[in-house]
């Protein structure tokens, strides 16, 4: 189940399901407006509403067009059971195992499926739970969440699937990429396949290609002596006479205002530095060492050269919000066998 929520971590729904359709099984989104960008956009596959109805008259419609739901609280259960649908529904009943953002406890859950298992509304039911810490490698509380869904399963009617990972999971936790309680497993990567490694201390061994490479251009070039400062605030001074570029880039595009000089940045295909402050549409890049650059250098803010962990880090925030904020710059799309 490929998750292409917010636009595909930012990247583009209906371009992504569609380079993935013959790989994943099914699609993931968190709203029906996402879901009928991808169905208006001409996608068949299945796709699951990660937060399934927020209304019973989006349910009605949603059983309409055949889409998949999770059911998360009792508020929904009660809804769905009262409803008359064009059709029964795929339910993804969703169990709160530990990380207590969505879901039923397994008490509660267990209530709701003596309701829902056989009911005219629900034509298959896939359990469903979500870690709060499979990133974390020095904490079992993955194992913890994982052993909690399959006891409370086992005292339940055998369902044919569940589902349990995400891209951490996947990565880290090879005991998860099985399936929990049933035969069949529907993992649910995101961030990995975007390219970014969920856990930041493996991302040295990250085996994963990005997908976004953030680019802009030199369009300015400054000489400063000794003691001149750049940009607002006057963030950054020069403690030697030093050359600077001005890039065609800022926290309008998605590049974080909270980034700070030094982050990672590669310009001419090497690898310098931001200096000062980002501004709307501008920021600054250290060119004291690269002597060839100059007007209209090409510029990575973040893909294959940096990571975009490593400008996550420096801004403190992760790879996802980077991803999901990139806006404003023309998005062009291009058949990885050609980059
Ligand atoms: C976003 C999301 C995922 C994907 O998570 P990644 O960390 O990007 O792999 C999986 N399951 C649920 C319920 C989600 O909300």
């Amino acid at each position: 189940m490929a998750v292409i929520k917010a636009n595909a971590y930012g990247h583009g729904a209906v371009h992504c399901a569609r380079a993935l359709a013959n790989e994943a099984d099914g699609f993931a989104v968190s709203s029906l407006e996402e879901a009928m960008q991808l169905r208006d956009a001409g996608l068949t596959d299945p796709i699951l509403l990660l937060e399934g109805f927020f209304t019973a008259q989006e349910l009605t419609y949603i059983a309409e067009q055949d889409l998949w739901i999770v059911v998360h609280a009792q508020w929904q259960v009660d809804i769905l059971m009262a409803a008359k649908l064009a059709r029964p529904l795929h339910v993804w009943l969703k169990m709160d195992s530990g990380m207590h953002r969505l879901g039923l406890s397994p008490t509660d859950y267990r209530l709701a499926r003596g309701q829902l298992d056989g009911h005219k509304n629900v034509a298959s039911m896939v359990p469903i739970t979500h870690l709060a810490n499979a990133d974390n490698l020095s904490s079992d509380h993955a194992m913890q969440q994982a052993v909690l869904f399959q006891s409370t399963l086992a005292a339940l009617p055998a369902c044919r699937a569940s589902s349990l990972a995400n891209s951490a999971a996947l990565l880290a936790w090879p005991q998860l990429r099985q399936a929990i309680g049933s035969k069949q497993h529907w993992s649910r990567p995101g961030i990995m396949l975007y390219g970014a490694h969920p856990i930041i201390q493996s991302a040295q061994t990250n085996p994963l290609e990005p997908v976004m490479h953030f680019n802009s251009r030199i369009i300015a070039l400054r000489q400063l002596e000794k003691g001149d400062a750049i940009g607002y605030g006057s963030l950054f001074t020069a403690d030697k006479a030093m050359r600077v570029g001005v890039v065609a880039c800022g926290y309008a595009d998605g590049y974080p205002r909270s980034a700070k000089t030094g982050t990672p940045m590669a310009v001419d295909g090497q690898i310098t530095q931001l200096l000062g402050r980002v501004s709307m549409d501008l920021l600054y890049v250290d060119l004291s060492a690269i002597q060839t650059a100059g007007i209209n250098s090409p510029v990575e803010l973040w893909g294959k050269q940096v990571p975009a962990n490593m400008v996550a880090q420096s801004a403190g925030t992760i790879a996802y919000e980077l991803f999901c904020n990139t806006k404003r710059a023309h998005f062009d799309y291009f058949d990885p066998a050609n980059i």
